[in-house]
């Protein structure tokens, strides 16, 4: 069945066709592919097309599509059964793994989404500090609960705007929004405010705005301010998390947080989200604290062995090739005329404008030329995320015959963009 007839079905059933807006292609233009299977570092729509895959399911799937090891662990598990919602030594072999690969890990929490890793690590710092006030920064995403989809006021530390309709006011109040690469807005907002905020949020590889690569001054100088004001800095390592190190960017940057929070990866392709960190913060957490969170599904049996799976294939051979592979790769996309692609590790952004560390300095030139190549590249069989505003991702599958595939796509877009 065509691409077009699915489309034109799941629009009966689905806002906008889609089960997460990003995936309707309203950015890029055109009908989203439906797909029917994925092996290694492709996949294969309904139509028969077939793909080399940048998008990677936004990140989990650090190691490919369909890994031999990564599915029997999880039928292994399945096996056994789907849901206990009672304690399984599943969980205890995966906090060992994550443990073992983030030192300053004491207590942890597993709940099925990165979203929910988010909420509950920011309840926890509020119940902890028994403050209220959330600083953000304006271009790191968080998931979607309320106080996070809250988008920068006008001016200098200012209260934050609701980015999207059906958020109170009074949620938005309570997040500071200011931009990222700033530090007098860093160092005014704690001077107004510092002695009001429970947490301090931020992804410290923003990944959701393009990837807009920070100065470590910049990280360091937030780290003393919390210090300094008793103010808990989370990581939102949900896409940086055992991708760009074993430890993620706490590791490759030397910066601890006090809490993180993980998702994609740490599932293998299963839902699964983390929050975690120091052991007095996570105290609060029921049952042993005031501060309620819970799951039906937290802990799956068979999310817990695809995420242990996952994490044990992680050797530092993987990091070593994987950052290899994103240089190369990197390289390969900078032959398209004008494209430049910031990189950490095997995370790219292709952009048709140099060096962005704020999310407000991106030009809707560089988007609009992206969302071109987007559609030239899809017709060349190479499927980027769809919109100029999402990273690229490499996975350990993507191989030599990959990109040469990619580098032939390359040459024949770059000569019909000109
Ligand atoms: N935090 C970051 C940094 C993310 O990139 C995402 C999702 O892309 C989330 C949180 C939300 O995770 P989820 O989509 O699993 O709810």
């Amino acid at each position: 069945m065509s691409n077009d007839t699915l489309f034109q079905e799941a629009l009966t059933h689905f806002p906008g066709g889609v089960s997460s807006p990003v995936r309707a292609f309203r950015a890029v233009g055109g009908t989203p592919k439906f797909f029917r299977k994925a092996w290694g570092s492709r996949f294969e729509d309904e139509e028969g097309r077939r793909y080399v895959d940048l998008c990677m399911s936004w990140g989990p799937l650090i190691l490919g599509h369909a890994v031999p090891e990564i599915i029997s662990a999880a039928v292994e598990a399945m096996q056994e059964g789907l849901t206990f919602g009672a304690p399984s030594r599943r969980e205890l072999a995966l906090a060992r793994r994550i443990k073992s690969m983030v030192p300053f890990l004491d207590k942890m929490r597993f709940v099925s989404s990165g979203t929910e890793a988010v909420m509950s690590a920011l309840r926890a710092a509020r119940g902890y500090t028994k403050r209220e006030r959330i600083l953000k920064f304006d271009g790191c995403y968080h998931g979607h609960s309320d106080a996070m989809l809250v988008k920068a006021g006008s001016g200098l530390v200012t209260f934050g705007e609701p980015s999207s309709a059906g958020v109170p006011r009074g949620f938005a109040d309570l997040t500071t929004v200011i931009s990222l690469d700033d530090l007098e807005a860093l160092e005014a907002t704690f001077d107004k405010l510092g002695h009001e905020l429970a947490a301090a949020i931020i992804e410290p590889i923003p990944a959701n705005n393009g990837l807009l690569v920070q100065d470590t001054t910049f990280l360091r100088r937030l780290r003393e301010l919390c210090n300094a004001y008793g103010v808990v800095l989370i990581f939102d390592e949900v896409i940086s998390g055992f991708r760009v190190a074993p430890g993620g960017a706490a590791e490759l940057l030397g910066i601890t947080p006090d809490l993180v929070t993980y998702g994609k990866i740490i599932g293998g392709g299963m839902p699964v989200g983390l929050y975690g960190g120091r052991k007095d913060i996570m105290a609060v957490i029921s049952p042993d604290g005031p501060v309620y969170q819970a799951g039906t599904l937290s802990g799956n049996p068979v999310a817990m062995a695809a995420g242990l799976a996952t994490l044990e294939r992680l050797t530092p051979n993987v990091y070593r090739s994987l950052d290899q592979k994103g240089a190369q790769w990197a390289a390969a996309f900078e032959k398209m005329p004008g494209l430049h692609v910031p990189r950490v590790g095997s995370l790219l952004w292709p952009l048709f404008q140099p060096g962005v560390k704020r999310a407000d300095r991106v030009e809707s030139g560089a988007i609009a030329r992206f969302n071109k190549m987007h559609g030239l590249l899809l017709k060349e069989g190479v499927y980027l995320p769809p919109s100029g505003y999402e990273v690229a991702f490499l996975s350990a599958a993507h191989g030599d015959e990959e990109l040469a595939h990619v580098e032939r796509a390359i040459g024949v877009v770059a000569a019909a963009l000109k």
